[in-house]
């Protein structure tokens, strides 16, 4: 794909009327409907190059929206191609074989469902990786953990979530990863940034609030263990009504959050900027204006779909009477036709749904609502769906991430970071002091009842059980990371 076949004369579809055509503002084809005429009864009839020029049954002129080329069949946009700087699969993602390019952006879906979760789907998370080094989180849905860890980045480096609305399919897994990203070395504050509420006990501070009070007791328990700062976390909680408001901005990455419709007060969208390249994430909602306006040119707009607006379907096939399915839709969601005219719209350069229950069985019925308005690049954003950005091009893959076995935190990754000057680990490190023993919190008698460990460890592998934290443990790094050859 070198070649600009839209602009060669000598190609049947060549423009006559003018510039080169960017790619991201076409407008030849009004309805995809027409490309699956193509491959029907139009397309059949097809022998000759005056049976091309009849229009389809809705009307549109029969067209390949990214031009066409002889033979070649469908085609896609002269930036939908692997970035200069894979030097792993084309095919797939394998997570630390690559490092991301200077001005890369890479987006990865961790999880993508609302409800019900699924061995294939988790709740809805996407992770947005810079090659700056900056790495973010925009919701945090039931599951992603397993996803995020997968994807080889360890809980300590997880942070600077953006949710997107107190809907506990967005902010699920925080409660899970906070204690346990603390347990394994996260020792400095986690940072969440969030809308306000109406009223300050609907907003994201009285969340993060509710959830120390609801994590007392494991934070306690885990008081135990060296923590430092990790129980600190700072909330960025900002006023949800903002309109194109800026509620990050650090080492030249800008985000933006505007107020949805989502029956109630207090749900974002958000559009992050960084070197030129844009990634949107409208979060949950009704389709409207500001979300249009935000996605406007956007390198990569998502949007929410779990308006598969397919009611009776859904009836047959989850069991959820239609009126309940068709009442949530119309109060709270995007459906796939209005996926599409927002994509229409604001032209992105890709085009991608997530926060969806993906069916294989209907997904054809959801791309034909999205073609009916789009014919732009379209991709699924589901798990574990990986997409490079530059300014030059756009790839997706699927990632490969280990299954059964592996998914220890990698603190390879840790390594990784150092490598590319990310990251400055001394040679040594002094561990923080744990604030409480067991002692404090736990009765002696239940320690007393604890079988002697002489009864089950073999005699030449006893090892004097240690109740007792090493105050001011020092520990090498390079035991921590492992040997690694250079
Ligand atoms: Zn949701
Ligand atoms: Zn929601």
């Amino acid at each position: 794909m070198t070649k600009d076949i839209q602009n060669d004369p000598k190609q049947p579809n060549h423009i006559e009327d003018g510039a080169p055509q960017d790619p991201t503002r076409r407008t030849v084809l009004k309805g995809i409907a027409t490309g699956a005429a193509a491959t029907g009864a139009a397309g059949l009839a097809a022998g000759s190059a005056e049976a091309h020029e009849g229009s389809g049954p809705l009307g549109a002129e029969l067209k390949n929206p990214y031009g066409g080329r002889p033979a070649g069949g469908i085609s896609l946009p002269e930036y939908f191609r692997p970035t200069k700087y894979m030097t792993g699969s084309n095919a797939n993602y394998f997570p630390l074989s690559e490092e991301l390019g200077p001005d890369e952006m890479r987006i990865s879906f961790c999880g993508s469902t609302p409800y019900p979760p699924r061995e294939d789907q988790a709740g809805t998370c996407i992770m947005v990786e810079l090659g700056n080094g900056k790495r973010f989180f925009f919701d945090f849905g039931s599951g992603c953990v397993r996803n995020i860890v997968g994807m080889q980045v360890p809980g300590q480096l997880i942070n600077d979530i953006f949710i997107s609305h107190l809907h506990v399919d967005h902010y699920a897994d925080i409660p899970y990863i906070y204690p346990f990203r603390a347990w394994s070395g996260g020792y400095t504050p986690l940072r969440i940034h969030g809308p306000s509420g109406r009223t300050p006990e609907l907003g994201t501070q009285a969340m993060v609030d509710g959830m120390k009070q609801m994590l007392r007791w494991h934070l306690e328990a885990f008081d135990v263990f060296p923590i430092g700062d990790g129980y600190e976390i700072e909330v960025n909680e900002f006023d949800f009504r903002q309109e194109g408001g800026v509620v990050y901005d650090e080492d030249g990455v800008t985000v933006r959050s505007w107020p949805r419709s989502h029956a109630k007060d207090g749900a974002v969208g958000y559009r992050l900027d960084w070197n030129g390249l844009s990634f949107v994430w409208t979060g949950d909602g009704r389709p409207d204006e500001l979300s249009r306006k935000y996605g406007e040119g956007a390198d990569v707009f998502v949007t929410e779909m779990s308006g598969q607006d397919i009611g009776q379907l859904m009836t047959y096939k989850y069991g959820i009477p239609q009126e309940l399915f068709n009442y949530t839709i119309d109060t709270h969601h995007t459906s796939h036709y209005a996926v599409g005219k927002l994509f229409a719209d604001a032209r992105p350069r890709l085009g991608m749904v997530t926060h969806y229950t993906q069916d294989e069985d209907i997904d054809a019925e959801m791309l034909a609502g999205i073609r009916a308005h789009y014919d732009g690049l379209f991709q699924w954003g589901i798990d574990v769906a990986v997409v490079n950005v530059t300014k030059e091009a756009i790839w997706y893959r699927k990632a490969v991430i280990p299954g059964k076995s592996g998914t220890v935190p990698p603190f390879r990754e840790l390594q990784a970071e150092v490598d590319a000057g990310r990251l400055e680990l001394p040679e040594e490190i002094t561990l923080p002091n744990p604030r409480l023993t067991r002692a404090d919190q736990q009765d002696q008698k239940y320690r007393d009842m604890e079988i002697d460990p002489k009864e089950y460890y073999p005699e030449d592998v006893f090892r004097a059980p240690d109740g007792e934290w090493p105050k001011d443990l020092t520990i090498k790094v390079s035991d921590v990371l492992g040997p690694r050859d250079k």
